[in-house]
């Protein structure tokens, strides 16, 4: 299990002590031979999350989750990322509510970070009747306390000066804007899933394909996998766009036919969208991911060049105070045992440093310190070179 506590304090401790303390985030595991409680099939968001909550809320542990390639392979790591709420219907708006309030705790749930970030969610209005009908969903999204705002045409071109306002055919009107709607880095989040849901005891077992069911009497007792039969009380499958044909293999006929869905991601653009933009008039919209500058915070603290540096300033820093300290050390214990070694000593030093050979002067302190029997003066002197080394080191990698 994994015992570690991700915080601030701990990526700053690992950058500078080359990340040798990190440990799995989650347990590879293998299958058990007297089988599991509960089976999942399928390592996506809902898989996971499913096995989570079953561990956490009604304390099932037994658990494993199948997954015929690797965590975070399929839908949960290639969608556009977008969280919501703003939906009509009462069959959908509270489920989504409900979504929306696990995703605002979702990272202090999970100590694990998934980059949720409540931007808001702008739909554009491009007719008088569509502004009636997002004005209906606007009410809906009231009444279940999901919020919302409703924006006219000037606040629209106020905040976003870039929109094509007056286009003929779909001339935006206003829009329907919910703020704690935003984005969440997908694949995090199943990461942040199978975190959680191992350190409660669940086996997550990738490279492991369904590939078919144990049913006796109607009763499914296991599965067929590529890793061999794993017994189970209950199976649960969660392969979303494969359910169809998984759900055959246990003669189950889903009135489902899968569809693909595409998503298309630019080369890295400066930031001028703030929020998630969408086309009213059809399924389009855009959003900017925090992915590339929040990468580049997180590289900086992983690539050797920087961490040399932070790591080299802040032993300047120690050693320096260090140095100093030591110094008045030897004023002090000159003071005390006799005028004449300090006086050679100080000699010694400013004839040096006059050559501004300094690193001698130093040098030659740290030696005379030394036949004084100066412990920290040489244990600074030791210090005080590497630094200097690590200095050489930053500038060949830089
Ligand atoms: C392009 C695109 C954009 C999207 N945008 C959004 C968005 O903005 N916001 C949003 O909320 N949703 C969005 N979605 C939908 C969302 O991504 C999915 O609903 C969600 O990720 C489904 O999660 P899942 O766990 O059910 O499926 P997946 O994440 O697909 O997980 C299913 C897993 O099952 C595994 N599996 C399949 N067959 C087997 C087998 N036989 N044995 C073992 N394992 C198997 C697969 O390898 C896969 O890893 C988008 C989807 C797409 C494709």
């Amino acid at each position: 299990m994994s015992k570690t506590k991700y915080s601030a304090f701990k990526v700053l401790k690992e950058a500078l002590t080359g990340h040798k303390g990190w440990e799995p985030a989650w347990r590879d595991a293998e299958p058990k031979a007297d089988g599991y409680d509960v089976i999942i099939v399928g390592g996506g968001g809902h898989g996971l999350a499913t096995a989570y909550y079953l561990a956490k809320n009604h304390g099932i542990t037994n658990i494993a989750v199948l997954e015929k390639g690797w965590i975070g392979g399929g839908n949960v790591g290639r969608n556009t990322t977008i969280i919501r709420s703003n939906y009509l219907l009462p069959g959908n708006e509270p489920f989504y509510e409900m979504s929306m309030q696990l995703w605002e705790n979702l990272e202090q749930d999970l100590n694990y970070n998934a980059m949720v970030s409540q931007r808001g969610i702008m739909n554009l209005i491009h007719s008088d009747a569509q502004r009636d009908a997002f004005m209906r969903r606007g009410n809906a999204m009231l009444f279940a306390d999901a919020g919302c705002e409703y924006l006219n045409k000037k606040e629209v071109k106020e905040r976003y000066p870039f929109l094509d306002m007056d286009n003929a055919r779909f001339p935006i009107q206003g829009a329907l804007a919910q703020p704690r709607g935003g984005t969440v880095r997908h694949d995090a989040v199943a990461w942040g899933y199978a975190r959680g849901a191992s350190d409660l005891g669940v086996d997550i077992i990738q490279n492991c394909e369904v590939t078919g069911f144990n049913i006796e009497n109607g009763k499914c007792l296991g599965v067929q996998t590529t890793k061999g039969d794993i017994k189970a009380g209950r199976v649960g499958v969660c392969v979303a766009g494969s359910s169809s044909r998984v759900m055959a293999k246990a003669g189950i006929n889903l009135p489902i036919e899968s569809h693909v869905l595409q998503a298309f991601v630019t080369e890295g653009l400066k930031p001028v969208m703030d929020n998630v933009i969408t086309f009213g008039a059809g399924h389009f919209y855009c959003s900017q991911l925090t992915k590339a500058a929040s990468s580049l915070a997180v590289i900086s603290m992983h690539t050797t060049p920087m961490r040399n540096v932070v790591t080299y300033l802040l032993w300047k820093m120690c050693v320096l105070a260090v140095w100093r300290l030591c110094l008045w050390l030897v004023v002090l214990d000159c003071c005390v045992c006799g005028a004449a070694s300090w006086t050679c000593l100080w000699t010694a030093h400013r004839l040096l440093t006059r050559l501004t050979f300094k690193n001698c002067s130093l040098m030659a302190v740290g030696v005379m310190a030394a036949l004084r029997q100066h412990l920290p003066v040489v244990i600074a002197m030791r210090i005080y070179w590497q630094p200097t080394s690590l200095m050489k080191l930053q500038q060949l990698s830089v």
